[in-house]
């Protein structure tokens, strides 16, 4: 059996926040551990698709998330860290997998359909708001996939859809030109969607319900003073439920030990909402002080940044390379020796 590789990718439009780190990198901390090759790819060209006026905020975007994937134990000797625009082979073969997709199989994809509805919605029905390089990002994410012959790619269930469109992109590539491409497979997380303070069930910045690694303990302390309990509770000794409470929803996630005691004084009436949320505070701040200590090193420290950036870019670049020779042989693009 040929040996797996494993690919997955996040795009830089923000610092990471506890969402990304139990539903994504907590499981990329696992994976790198196993010995497969493991590429992460910091997918600068597909913000780009919804920040094309704004290229100073990915730029700066994609060392912040290269400190924060560092910061949170990513270890550049066993995951190859890599930015896409770095890569150029990766657009070459976006513009080859583009004549095997037809428009209206994009149109039909879920996750498409989904982000265009939101796009809708956000800036009106006229459609001017879905660029061709918008609708274009599951064969770019094709071209990410192939051109490292990814084979193991971990998903959330939302994006099962993008990776059908891959499988079937390689499938034509294959049958048109011969047997090149690896047909990837779904490495499905078992990690719900983390929510946000706000009890949203998504967390993100823009919702401003989210805590980013980056986050000072001051702004932290003030999120959590914020975040949502149990409405029906009012005085002190009120019982009450924590499983409608989103600081015990954080509890869950940063203070194991104590989750019986948290629990059961909430039910019975026991503990106040104040003093609860204190100690998550504290919790939190604890869980967080690695991570914090490692993002100010690495601040301190930009070349080790650019180091890592560029050596894995340069690793990344190497298989791109072949792989899209390989490809472009079996296309018959060549025409000199
Ligand atoms: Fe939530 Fe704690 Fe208040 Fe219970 S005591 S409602 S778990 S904040």
């Amino acid at each position: 059996m040929k040996e797996k590789t494993i690919l997955t990718g996040i795009r830089p439009t923000g610092n990471i926040h506890l969402g990304h780190y139990f539903g994504a990198v907590q499981t990329w901390k696992k994976l790198q551990e196993n010995g497969l090759p493991f590429y992460l790819e910091i997918a600068d060209v597909q913000a780009l698709t919804d920040n094309f006026n704004q290229p100073e905020k990915v730029n700066k975007n994609v060392r912040e998330l290269a400190i924060d994937a560092l910061s949170c134990g990513i270890d550049p000797e066993k995951t190859t860290i890599f930015i896409q625009s770095m890569v150029p082979e990766i657009a070459e073969l976006t513009v080859f997998y583009s004549n095997l997709v037809t428009i209206s199989r994009l149109y039909r994809n879920p996750t498409v359909k989904a982000e265009m509805k939101q796009k809708r919605e956000l800036f009106g029905e006229n459609g001017e708001s879905i660029t061709y390089g918008f609708l274009g990002y599951p064969v770019s994410q094709a071209a990410d996939i192939t051109a490292f012959r990814g084979s193991l790619i971990p998903v959330g269930e939302d994006q099962l859809p993008l990776l059908e469109q891959c499988r079937e992109i390689v499938r034509k590539f294959n049958h048109i030109y011969g047997e090149v491409l690896v047909e990837p497979e779904a490495m499905l997380s078992d990690t719900p969607r983390i929510k946000g303070l706000d009890g949203n069930e998504k967390m993100g910045k823009s919702l401003g319900n989210a805590i980013f690694l980056s986050d000072s303990e001051e702004l932290i302390a003030k999120k959590i003073m914020g975040a949502l309990t149990d409405t029906k509770k009012i005085k002190k000794d009120d019982q009450a439920n924590p499983d409608v409470c989103m600081v015990f929803y954080y509890h869950k996630l940063v203070n194991l030990n104590h989750l019986e005691t948290v629990c059961s004084e909430c039910k019975n009436g026991l503990r106040g909402c104040v003093a609860c949320k204190k100690e998550l505070i504290e919790q939190m701040n604890t869980f967080l002080k690695p991570i914090r200590e490692k993002r100010n090193y690495y601040l301190e420290h930009p070349e080790a940044i650019d180091q890592v950036l560029q050596e894995g870019t340069k690793k990344a670049r190497a298989v791109a390379i072949s792989v899209a020779q390989e490809i472009k042989e079996h296309m018959k693009i060549r025409y000199f020796e």
